[in-house]
């Protein structure tokens, strides 16, 4: 018998990779947005057509790249922002894996305009089946745009697995949100369908939140913040009389990412204790600054996961920070007389 094992061609292990990290227009978006941060730019906009199922376009006005970079982007493994394992533990950037342009040309339509502040033309290139079709220098201004047409064309089962527009777009604009947030300085808009979503000017924390979650939301945070060796906690939470029967307005942030944990989500649970109506959940928006050694965010390609070196800690920090705002804001609890 002659030997079977063969390494896969590249489009193929980019087609594999793209089902972890893309799984709907929603990612891409987070992908995008994420680049265009890491890129420095102070003002991103974001196109959708159809819920991104047609296009996803970013446009940021960041530092752009070479004619050289633009190509290399789309490489497998091709990144700017790592070059050897340590630094793995020393991230100050969103990006690291260098998959994602990969991952996004496998699997649709990308057109790509970029150009640098040195540049006296930028370059322009569109790839199909993750191949570059065509490149052109190109007039363009300072920064990157990205278009992502017609997602998942080349895998129909996962086209087909795509859920209606309405819930589509909601997760774009759940990701959008996130990102947001963290970033109250950069100025974002978004359209869908040729109409203006939103459009968020520059501004501080506070202001970013009131301005996405409604012109109330201002009378309802409570600040908090805190500062040890192990953790900076600033961010806001929700005064208890006003927590919700649904759990939408709940937010850590580690290091300007967005994440999930239900291990921290209990520590802000349980500052609450005895503040609550039965089945209400409070609103949090939290951000916590770590030492990057501290964690670790390389468990899942999403990102939305993290290790933390000393959860313990950080959770009774957490507790007790929360408890002291809401102390210090004399919240009383929600007695329910009427139930
Ligand atoms: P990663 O973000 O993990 O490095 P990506 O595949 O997302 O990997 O991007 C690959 C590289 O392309 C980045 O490291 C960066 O150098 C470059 N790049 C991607 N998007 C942009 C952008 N919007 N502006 C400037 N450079 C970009
Ligand atoms: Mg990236």
């Amino acid at each position: 018998m002659s030997d079977i094992i063969q390494l896969l061609p590249d489009h193929v292990a980019n087609q594999i990779a793209a089902g972890e990290v893309v799984q709907r227009p929603a990612s891409v978006v987070k992908e995008l947005l994420e680049n265009a941060i890491d890129a420095k730019a102070s003002s991103i906009k974001l196109i959708v057509k159809e819920a991104g199922k047609t296009l996803i376009q970013i446009i940021d006005d960041g530092v752009g790249m070479s004619v050289t970079d633009a190509r290399m982007s789309f490489e497998r493994h091709a990144t700017s922002k790592i070059r050897k394992a340590e630094d793995l533990f020393d991230l100050t950037t969103k990006g690291f894996r260098g998959e994602a342009l990969a991952s996004i040309a496998a699997i649709a339509h990308v057109e790509l305009k970029t150009a640098r502040a040195e540049d006296e033309v930028g370059t322009e290139i569109k790839i199909e089946g993750g191949k570059v079709i065509a490149q052109e220098a190109c007039v363009t201004p300072q920064g990157t745009s990205i278009s992502v047409k017609n997602l998942f064309y080349n895998i129909p089962a996962r086209r087909n697995f795509l859920k209606s527009n309405s819930v589509e777009l909601r997760h774009i604009i759940d990701e959008f949100h996130r990102v947001a947030m963290v970033h109250p300085d950069i100025k974002f808009e978004m359209y869908h369908n040729n109409t203006e979503v939103f459009s968020l000017p520059g501004s501080n924390q506070r202001q970013r939140i009131v301005r996405i979650f409604g012109g109330k939301t201002n009378e309802k945070l409570v600040p908090i913040q805190e500062e040890t060796d192990l953790v900076t906690i600033t961010g806001f939470v929700g005064k208890p009389q006003f927590a919700k029967r649904t759990r939408g307005e709940q937010f850590f942030f580690v290091n300007d990412r967005f994440i999930k944990s239900a291990y921290l989500n209990h520590a802000v649970n349980s500052a609450f204790e005895g503040l609550l109506k039965e089945k209400t959940h409070p609103s949090y928006f939290i951000y916590l600054q770590v030492d990057p050694k501290s964690i670790d965010i390389n468990i899942h390609p999403t990102k939305t996961e993290i290790k933390f070196d000393d959860e313990h800690s950080l959770y009774a920090m957490l507790r007790s920070t929360i408890k002291h705002s809401l102390g210090q804001f004399n919240v009383a609890p929600v007695l329910d007389f009427d139930r």
